[in-house]
């Protein structure tokens, strides 16, 4: 399968920092991955305007209803009418900072498939379940938890985003991300009849001088990237490794 380069910019980015998906797309017009990038939703419509074919944007939340009296919530409609062909759902810092559950996250897949959308979804343990030996446990519980039943590789990506390695510049060893790799394909396996398709994205601290060697790693189809999908020399380094 094509590899996916998705870039998560998070709650940066006006539109002066559209510049950067003109030069991403100037310096890689025919790349060997997808290339994805989820800017802020006042940016989306924007985005999607500027990027030819080469470049699919997407949201980084929606909302499970279509629409009512929800403020300052994005329903998936409203993505898809802006253009988006993807939503980040169960991202780490929605988990944190708005205490999003696995029941949540699930229903939100539900309503990203509605509009159409891909959901991507994200698992991840924090550094105390780490320690604790609970990886994989945690991993199984939220896919178990997040992914609906109807979920297939073609509406759905699952990303591992180990929750200290995002932002923080360090990264789990290959062997470690392999060993959560391939658990998440195995757990695939046992609910759906195409888990081989399912693309499993690598996400926290992914650069351009890190990227050759977490791509290189057996059931890793892709990297979520935060930081360094902002700049398009960083985001372009990565996609040249894919
Ligand atoms: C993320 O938040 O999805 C992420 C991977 O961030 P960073 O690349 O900055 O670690």
């Amino acid at each position: 399968m094509r590899k996916l380069a998705a870039g998560n910019w998070k709650m940066n980015g006006t539109e002066a920092d559209l510049g950067e998906i003109d030069a991403l797309l100037a310096a890689h017009p025919s790349p060997r991955c997808e290339m994805l990038i989820c800017p802020p939703a006042t940016l989306l419509a924007r985005m999607a305007g500027r990027a030819s074919s080469g470049l699919m944007v997407g949201g980084q939340d929606c909302h499970p209803k279509t629409s009512g009296a929800h403020t300052g919530d994005v329903s998936a409609a409203m993505l898809a009418d802006a253009g988006a062909s993807h939503v980040i759902l169960g991202h780490s810092e929605r988990r944190a900072d708005h205490g999003e559950t696995d029941s949540l996250v699930r229903l939100k897949a539900e309503a990203a498939w509605g509009a159409g959308l891909v959901a991507i979804v994200c698992v991840g343990e924090t550094e105390a379940q780490r320690d604790a030996g609970q990886t994989l446990d945690v991993i199984g519980a939220q896919l178990a938890g997040s992914v609906p039943e109807a979920a297939t590789a073609a509406n759905t990506v699952i990303a591992y985003e180990p929750v200290w390695a995002i932002g923080t510049g360090r990264t789990p060893t290959t062997a470690e991300i392999a060993e959560v790799h391939a658990f998440l394909r195995a757990r695939l396996a046992d609910r759906f009849s195409d888990a081989e398709g399912f693309r499993l994205l690598y996400g926290g601290s992914v650069k351009p001088s890190n990227a050759a060697e977490i791509f290189a790693v057996p059931n890793v189809d892709g990297a979520l990237v935060g930081g360094a999908s902002l700049k398009a020399a960083d985001f372009g380094g990565i996609v040249a490794a894919l």
